[in-house]
């Protein structure tokens, strides 16, 4: 069975989408086989990854409202050597239909049943929202990994996020815990950056990975490449944390 982990964050901008494609990357170069869903509209996670969400026949809105299967809509063919259900700007109107369907919340969890078999890994790149989307990838993970800025407004946009995750096991998923706190484009001479990732480990202790990813530009120009940051340049700070991360997660699951 899949380790199923949502890469969530209600604040955009704050290196979801680069973490769900570089962990993906990194965990398949480590002989893990590893599915990642864009629940994005956007599709960057998409993009990323090397798919051209312009020219999908089906992704995952077709999924999410029941017109396709995941095996039809998965791409499978990737030069990132994991498999992706992709996303586009279809998926934007998913969240109005999905509100008229029986078990609005569950339509992933339902959908990926079919495959979890197949994956060690199932990562979700979720929106910048606490929507019906998030809400779906919440329903069916084990657990969530927060990307996270070092920045005074990150603590504050946290508590709603923990706050959701809580009704969420309450409510809909016993099994949805949060796995840890990652510190992204962190700048090491920032000396508010500092503080704050003292606090956080400070508040929320083993919660923290012990990875921290650097502030890249190597990482931000590779999506331009339609390739993973780890993939297009291997020896780049970004890329060696987020390999490192993978590490961190691989040793990790092994106590679940
Ligand atoms: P989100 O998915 O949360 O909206 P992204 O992963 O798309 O965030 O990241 C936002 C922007 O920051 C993107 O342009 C991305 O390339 C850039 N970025 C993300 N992580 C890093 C990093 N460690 N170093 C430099 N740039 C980064
Ligand atoms: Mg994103």
């Amino acid at each position: 069975m899949a380790h199923i982990f949502c890469i969530a964050n209600q604040k955009g901008g704050v290196g979801k989408t680069t973490t769900s494609v570089n962990l993906a990357a990194s965990l398949a170069q480590n002989g893990q086989r590893v599915l990642l869903v864009d629940l994005d509209p956007q599709g960057n996670a998409t993009m990323g990854s090397g798919v051209d969400k312009r020219a999908l026949q089906q992704s995952v809105y077709q999924v999410l409202v029941g017109l396709s299967g995941i095996q039809q809509a998965r791409v499978t063919e990737t030069q990132a050597g994991y498999h992706v259900l992709p996303a586009n700007r279809d998926l934007a109107g998913a969240e109005i239909e999905m509100v008229g369907l029986e078990q609005r919340e569950s339509r992933l969890k339902n959908a990926l049943r079919e495959v979890t078999d197949e994956y060690d890994f199932v990562l979700i790149d979720c929106p910048p929202s606490l929507s019906l989307l998030t809400l779906n990838g919440l329903c069916c993970a084990h657990g969530v990994i927060i990307p996270m800025q070092c920045e005074y407004y990150a603590l504050e946009g946290l508590s709603d996020l923990v706050n959701t995750i809580k009704k969420v096991h309450a409510n809909l998923n016993r099994d949805l815990r949060i796995i840890g706190l990652l510190r992204v484009m962190f700048d090491p001479r920032n000396t508010l950056a500092q503080q704050v990732s003292a606090q956080l480990v400070e508040h929320f202790g083993d919660k923290v990975f012990n990875t921290i990813v650097p502030r890249n530009v190597r990482l931000a120009e590779a999506p331009s490449h339609g390739m993973p940051g780890v993939l297009f340049d291997k020896a780049a700070k970004g890329a060696v944390a987020y390999n490192h991360f993978a590490l961190e997660m691989i040793e990790r699951v092994k106590s679940f």
